[in-house]
């Protein structure tokens, strides 16, 4: 990140150094001419400390000039050990720290990463010592911290949650969470606000993942939703049982599992993006019998509630169509796909990709349409997600839930708060 390296630089860097005890910066804070100040840096050893990211088209030199780092014999020696080839170079985005000497020699690199769900992060060491460089990986456990968050919906879930800081993976999974109550194609409204409590797991003190949202208040069109995550202590030994993996609950103990889904497109950055989204046309679907979610050609479709697929192939207008069928008679059709997954049938589950996103039959552009059918009448796909199936925290686990409830009311409103601290 810095261009050249010199006296004014320690002075620069020194936010970073903090955990640092590094003698010259106290020095430097003294208001002394530039001449005189590199007088003094001059008849100190010091050391610098640098981060970048890599980028996929690093190579040692490119990567140690970016770091301010002179040093033919470190580059010679990054570029022949393989450790630091295989964790380093062709790969964008790691965090890279230098430890540089006043002489623009390296001293000490280090990178650190999280590629799985292990818990673990991996650290890459490559020091120098009196005979030479060595490097090696070290593994070690990711600390878990929460983090309060919130943010109000101006133009899409994506913008808020970006606003934020909150990272795409925590906007993924308050959309999951609620994807049974809220249909966030359709049903968002300027205004909507959100609080989360979610994990964040570091290494070393450096944010390496974020983990699950731990609790979460969604306030649409003036209705609010809230959910905690809960795991009953008493099944989370028991594999066979389902509820030993945990689930969201309302802050009163009902699960947020619901028979549908709100929505049969999967939320993401890119099926978030459509403007039309805000502007839904309440009415619409008694226009045509269905509604339409713009989409691009390829996006994955998924079946909105447990059932078996009852036709797939070509239809008139629909070109190809898939209709579920599902245990409380009624229907779901997914039109206009560009691929189906699907056979006449087959059982097909909650969530289930059954096809893509397409511009087969009567259209003039790639959308899904969607219809909901009961006992063969059309009804608003919008009041799929008032049916639900919800299942309760047992009685056992219901005193330990409480406290659970209490806690996520707590954090959730602190959450709320930090939105205005933000915004004052
Ligand atoms: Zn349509």
């Amino acid at each position: 990140m810095l261009a050249s390296a010199g006296g004014l630089a320690v002075a620069a860097l020194a936010p970073d150094v903090s955990d640092q005890p590094v003698q010259q910066v106290l020095e430097s804070v003294q208001p002394l001419a530039l001449s005189q100040q590199n007088e003094v840096l001059e008849n100190h050893a010091f050391r610098l400390y640098r981060s970048e990211q890599t980028r996929s088209t690093d190579s040692a030199d490119s990567l140690l000039r970016r770091l301010g780092i002179d040093d033919p014999a470190a580059a010679a020696y990054l570029r022949s050990n393989e450790l630091v080839r295989q964790s380093l170079f062709g790969r964008a985005g790691r965090n890279v720290r230098a430890e540089v000497s006043d002489d623009s020699a390296l001293l000490k690199l280090y990178a650190r990463w999280s590629t799985d769900d292990s818990g673990m992060f991996k650290r890459l060491v490559v020091e120098k010592t009196v005979s030479g460089f060595s490097t090696r990986i070290e593994t070690a456990p990711l600390t878990r911290s929460s983090k309060l968050s919130s943010g109000t919906i101006q133009s899409s879930l994506f913008a808020a949650t970006d606003d934020a800081g909150i990272p795409d993976s925590v906007a993924v999974q308050i959309a999951e969470i609620f994807a049974g109550d809220i249909d966030f194609h359709r049903a968002l409204r300027k205004g909507d606000r959100f609080s989360v409590v979610y994990e964040t797991l570091e290494g070393d003190g450096e944010p390496m993942r974020s983990g699950r949202v731990l609790s979460v208040e969604f306030v649409n069109n003036g209705k609010v939703y809230q959910a905690t995550w809960f795991r009953d202590p008493s099944v989370a030994q028991d594999t066979r049982n389902e509820r030993n993996k945990g689930g969201y609950f309302t802050l009163d103990g009902q699960s947020l599992k619901r028979s549908f889904l709100a929505s049969p497109l999967e939320f993401s950055r890119v099926t978030s993006g459509f403007k039309t989204r805000f502007h839904p046309v309440l009415k619409q679907w008694r226009a045509h019998q269905g509604v339409d979610y713009a989409g691009t050609t390829g996006t994955a479709v998924r079946n909105v509630g447990d059932g078996v697929v009852e036709f797939s192939g070509v239809q008139n207008g629909y070109g190809n169509v898939v209709f579920v069928g599902h245990r409380d008679k009624s229907t779901t059709v997914y039109a206009h796909l560009s691929r189906i997954d699907v056979k006449r049938g087959q059982s097909v589950g909650q969530g289930q990709v059954i096809g893509a996103v397409g511009a087969t039959g009567r259209v003039t552009g790639p959308h899904l349409h969607f219809e909901y059918r009961v006992n063969g009448n059309y009804k608003d796909p919008l009041t799929i997600t008032r049916l639900s199936e919800s299942v309760s925290v047992s009685v056992a686990a219901k005193p330990t839930f409480d406290r659970v409830a209490t806690d996520a009311r707590l954090l959730l409103s602190a959450a709320a708060s930090v939105r205005k601290v933000n915004t004052e």
